[in-house]
């Protein structure tokens, strides 16, 4: 039988207006007619579809029903083609479910996943949903159901390019990844008409993430976007601006990842004769470092979902609230790795939630349930086949996209079916090996035993992938893909794993055993050596001293601080008590955690802010009005002020935690403070709490993040106990950057000399009044930034912990005096360049 893989297309033929049939039966006979005459279908193909409703529930939803054939029976079918009835006054499909649009699909292939993906779409539409039930005019019908406005997945040699279009040469250096990609396709999505994007003759839709990163666009390819529609002009213009104006920012992080490459501890070389002898599997350096010991291969994950059926409604909301809590968990993830980490690892998980996004995916994954399985297996199905072809792509860094695309889909599938959770990595030897996988996930690398795993290597995979930006953060050496002959190395074969050149040498002679053991033992020398101060005070060669803190949001990561020479919490950020979580979590859930902080610091300062919602930090359960502008509206003091039901009970918890904590362990700040009205307003409900539980004083404090903050500041300090300065605010604001803007990123410079003149202000507003002033933005945690700052007169800087060694050492090789005339220099420079040419000045 000849195999047709033409789309699927509505001519008028296959549309009846006006149907009335005496029953479902009768209704999905009648589509089924219309399919026969048309000769898409062998007639016996009308009884498949029949039976196959007796096997599953093909009603969709608001009203449409799009019954099929049974799998086994797609012999049947001639051609692909749909068939609409439209019956106004509806037939019941199954009790409580009336369909008004009997839409019979007849497809060999995956071809009817393109209408799914519209039908979806517009059960989104209500108005012209309900209008398509009562039309008298079958063009309106095809229209919202044609090929044409359906956007299908173009196929590869049919495509050409649409009305308008531009070309352009790709020059990201690591070609069209998945954070770069995720922004044109959120540009493209503003499109009312189609956005293609051309290389050679493979054209994909410019709206979904997958399909434009299957294209593996390299540096050098040449692409033409092209558009239709209305607003194909404009679009373009902004597609053009969108695509351009990323080059500077991944040039600039290329180049960063390639000076942060050199930075890092020198590479090993194998001693020469040695290297000659050695088996060697190359693969991609991820996370620096040596290892020596025995691999341990890891069988491929085989997770096995079961595939548990559910009526079609309910698997399709079951999935629909797993994708939303997912996309819930990795913004909270994304926000806190911005926070810990930078902007450009927390993209990871901005483009991870992109991929959540994809229309392919998830209607693949209803077509499935439509077919009648689980949703759990569904899922899983259509993430492996996505998975699958974006492993094919020779192109590294696209092929490190399939782990992040199962990571996040397994994280969704949890959510579906909990009893699927728990980690892939078991059974592992008891002595300490290198961990050989095929790929692993994000999450299984943030779950390792690390008394356990000494190294990394995986066949798949890319260095930009999560997980290798996690090995990193452990400091464990890993290197990714290796390729197949890894996970075909026999377990126990003792090898030396270098993360830095991304090399396992296997079975080393004696000699560059002795030569990699060596190695180490100089690294760990030099380690021990950091270690110990860290564990000292931040004392300039002068004597003075500076405080210093980690910003840290929960008790399990205190002791990672302390180890790392933290002094205290300079920042707990309490809105991922929130973020974290579906709900708000109530007074006594607050108390105990903060309670738990205060045990985990033992006595040293905990300086808590008050939630700083709003912003960059958006919470979707409390379900706040939208906003415009929200970096401008109802933000931090603001919304606490208007939220009494967030401040207060947020200032008992905090007031009783007080009560058991040793005097002056406990400071409560507040965020996002504009006005001495607010800091009165907010005073006065703390001392109203705090007398109603008869708590001890507690010092209060402001954030410092808004211009006229500081330039007022000798005002406030009178009202306050301290400030505490949020250069990552305090710069966006001055500066007029959106902190999360991808272009301007790297004008969002703390350093500008703007700021510093701000952070000088702020500093003589406190001195006026005997107040002392902290850092808590992410300057603090540059060794030239804190430097500055400390010749600027800070006396506290709160950082990312693993920032902590770096800063001590650089404040305890300085002198006072020579910060101080530091920084009166970068004050009088003209521009942030200017100030970092300091940099190397600090003596
Ligand atoms: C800041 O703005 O510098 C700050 C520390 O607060 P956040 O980053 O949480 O807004
Ligand atoms: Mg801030």
């Amino acid at each position: 039988m000849a195999t047709d893989t033409h789309p699927l297309s509505l001519p008028p033929d296959l549309i009846r207006l006006g149907a009335a049939p005496a029953g479902k039966e009768a209704a999905i006979r009648e589509a089924a007619q219309l399919l026969i005459a048309a000769g898409c279908i062998d007639p016996a193909y009308a009884d498949s579809m029949i039976r196959r409703e007796s096997v599953a529930n093909t009603f969709l939803g608001h009203g449409v029903a799009i019954p099929h054939g049974m799998v086994d029976d797609r012999n049947l079918v001639r051609r692909n083609g749909i068939a609409i009835l439209q019956v106004p006054d509806g037939v019941v499909w199954n009790d409580g479910q009336t369909a008004r649009l009997v839409v019979a699909i007849a497809a060999q292939s995956d071809a009817h996943i393109a209408i799914l993906r519209r039908l979806t779409r517009l059960m989104q539409d209500e108005a012209r949903l309900n209008a398509l039930f009562t039309t008298t005019d079958p063009a309106d019908l095809a229209a919202a159901l044609s090929d044409e406005t359906a956007a299908p997945a173009t196929p590869a040699s049919e495509a050409g390019d649409l009305a308008e279009s531009f070309e352009w040469v790709v020059d990201y250096p690591t070609g069209l990844h998945a954070r770069p990609a995720a922004t044109w396709v959120e540009t493209a999505r503003a499109a009312s008409g189609r956005v293609r994007v051309r290389h050679g003759d493979e054209a994909v839709d410019g709206k979904t993430l997958v399909a434009l990163l299957q294209l593996g666009l390299r540096p050098g390819d040449r692409i033409t976007v092209s558009a239709d529609g209305p607003d194909a002009r404009a679009v373009l213009n902004r597609l053009r601006a969108t695509i351009t104006g990323l080059s500077a920012r991944e040039k600039a992080d290329a180049a960063a990842a390639a000076r942060k490459a050199k930075a890092v501890v020198q590479g090993w070389t194998p001693p020469a004769a040695a290297g000659r002898e050695m088996p060697v599997v190359a693969g991609i350096g991820a996370s620096p470092g040596l290892a020596i010991g025995p691999v341990h291969v890891m069988p491929k994950a085989d997770l096995t979902v079961p595939d548990r059926p559910a009526p079609l409604l309910e698997g399709g909301n079951r999935l629909h609230e797993a994708l939303n809590l997912t996309r819930q968990q990795l913004k909270a993830l994304a926000d806190d790795t911005a926070r810990r980490l930078g902007p450009a690892e927390a993209g990871i998980f901005a483009a991870q939630a992109e991929l959540l996004n994809d229309t392919d995916l998830i209607t693949l994954a209803c077509q499935l349930m439509v077919e009648g399985h689980g949703p759990g297996w569904s899922w899983n199905e259509a993430v492996e086949r996505s998975a699958a072809k974006l492993a094919a792509n020779p192109n590294p860094v696209l092929a490190g996209r399939a782990a992040d695309l199962r990571d996040v889909g397994r994280r969704v599938l949890t959510r579906i079916d909990p009893d699927l959770r728990g980690g892939s990595i078991r059974d592992l030897p008891d002595t300490p090996c290198i961990l050989v996988a095929d790929d692993l996930s994000p999450s299984d690398t943030a779950a390792l035993d690390m008394g356990r795993v000494i190294g990394l290597a995986t066949a798949q995979g890319g260095p930009t992938s999560h997980t290798a930006i996690l090995a990193r953060t452990l400091g464990l050496p890993a290197m990714v893909a290796g390729g197949g002959a890894l996970t075909e190395l026999a377990n126990g074969t003792t090898a030396i794993l270098d993360g830095q050149s991304g090399r396992l040498y296997l079975d080393p002679p004696d000699t560059a055993l002795a030569a990699a053991l060596g190695w180490i033992e100089e690294q760990r020398v030099k380690k021990a050596h950091q270690e110990e101060r860290r564990g000292l005070p931040a004392r300039t060669r002068d004597g003075h001293t500076v405080e210093i803190g980690a910003n840290v949001n929960r008790p399990d990561q205190v002791p990672v601080a302390l180890s790392q020479g933290a002094e205290g919490v300079g920042l707990m950020r309490t809105e991922f008590l929130f973020l974290e979580r579906g709900d708000a979590p109530s007074e006594e859930e607050q108390y105990q955690t903060y309670r738990a902080m205060l045990e985990a610091l033992d006595g040293r300062p905990l300086i808590v802010r008050a939630l700083d919602i709003g912003g960059d930090k958006q919470v979707p359960h409390l379900q706040l009005p939208h906003e415009e502008n929200p970096f401008l509206g109802v933000r931090g003091a603001r919304l606490l002020l208007r939220h009494p039901e967030l401040l207060e009970p947020q200032v008992r918890a905090l007031y009783r935690a007080a009560k058991g904590a040793k005097p002056g362990a406990l400071l409560i700040m507040f965020p996002m403070i504009t006005t001495l009205r607010e800091i009165e307003a907010l005073r006065a409900v703390c001392d109203r709490i705090r007398t109603e539980l008869d708590a001890p004083a507690v010092p209060l404090g402001i954030m410092v993040e808004v211009p006229a903050a500081a330039i007022q500041a000798d005002v406030l300090a009178r009202h306050v106990d301290f400030f505490s300065i949020g250069t990552n605010d305090l710069t966006q604001y001055a500066l007029a950057v959106d902190r999360q803007h991808p272009e301007l990123a790297a004008e969002a410079d703390s350093l500008h000399p703007s700021v510093l003149r701000l952070i000088r202000m702020t500093v003589e507003g406190a001195e006026k009044h005997g107040r002392w002033v902290g850092v808590c933005g992410g300057i603090a945690g540059d060794p030239f930034g804190a430097a500055l700052l400390a010749g600027l007169g800070v006396r506290e800087l709160s950082m990312t912990p693993r920032d902590i060694p770096g800063v001590k050492d650089r404040l305890r090789d300085s002198d006072l005096a020579g910060l101080q005339a530091l920084a009166q220099r970068a004050l009088d420079c003209e521009s942030s360049d200017e100030v970092r040419a300091l940099e190397g000045d600090v003596s």
